[in-house]
């Protein structure tokens, strides 16, 4: 069965207090059951996250991980380094780890590598720039971005992943892509899992759609039928629009 999902993707935002007090009003609200929910604050406030979600059924996601099991590599944070203070998802291929971090395919492949092997849940981002859209080459932008990053991962992986499409021109910019965009693009990619994967697993695969997704269009957005849930940045830094997100589903 495939899973309805909203995940917060905080970003370089909310200090320890902040993320504190944001946890404190998510707690006070009502997850629906049918929605799976997920925050992702940045790395020195998930052990906190994690602990005061402990009887909660929101889950905590990293935002990034390093592909390598340990050593040398200053600044960067390991699978089992976040398993260690319960995060159990990490969040890879973001665009802006993609554009600012010059993350490219293959070392996201490595980095899907070693969370499933760390038994860890993916949420695998991809999209596409404006000009890729404008010279009519998204979808194969795309195909590209999972042919390379992810479909060399084995059929018994693939409940461990969440697929996000979150084109690049429509985060933060307040322009969405729209709700018939949005479906063409997922129906592609549901297409392309099952070119590549069994019937089942391109049914069950949730993807998320990520770009300005906000309580007013969220309804419109997710009504799609290949469209599983959202990625959402600015709009998770509000409870209240966030919540409205996470109940947009009919
Ligand atoms: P915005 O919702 O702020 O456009 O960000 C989307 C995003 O990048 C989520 O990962």
């Amino acid at each position: 069965m495939r899973k309805k999902i909203v995940a917060g993707n905080w970003k370089m935002n909310k200090d320890l207090s902040e993320t504190e007090e944001l946890l404190k009003n998510l707690k006070a609200q009502v997850i629906p059951e049918t929605v799976q929910v997920i925050v992702a604050p940045a790395f020195t406030n998930l052990q906190h996250a994690f602990q005061s979600l402990r009887e909660h059924p929101v889950t905590v996601a990293a935002q990034n991980m390093h592909q390598s099991d340990d050593g040398a590599f200053t600044g960067e944070v390991s699978a089992a380094m976040l398993k260690s203070v319960g995060v159990q998802t990490v969040i890879l291929g973001h665009s802006e780890r993609r554009a600012y971090f010059k993350e490219d395919n293959s070392v996201l492949a490595e980095k899907v590598n070693t969370a499933l092997k760390n038994d860890m849940t993916v949420i695998f981002c991809f999209g596409e720039e404006l000009n890729n859209r404008k010279e009519g080459t998204h979808f194969e932008v795309v195909k590209t971005q999972l042919t390379e990053g992810l479909f060399h991962i084995s059929e018994d992986n693939w409940d461990k992943v969440v697929l996000a499409y979150e084109p690049v021109w429509a985060i933060g910019t307040g322009e969405t892509a729209s709700p018939e965009q949005a479906q063409q693009m997922h129906n592609y990619v549901r297409k392309t899992v099952l070119e590549n994967y069994s019937k089942k697993i391109s049914e069950d695969v949730s993807i998320l759609y990520g770009g300005s997704v906000k309580a007013n269009n969220a309804k419109d957005i997710f009504g799609k039928p290949d469209v599983d849930g959202g990625l959402i940045g600015g709009a998770a830094l509000d409870v209240e629009s966030f919540m409205a997100i996470v109940n947009a589903f009919e």
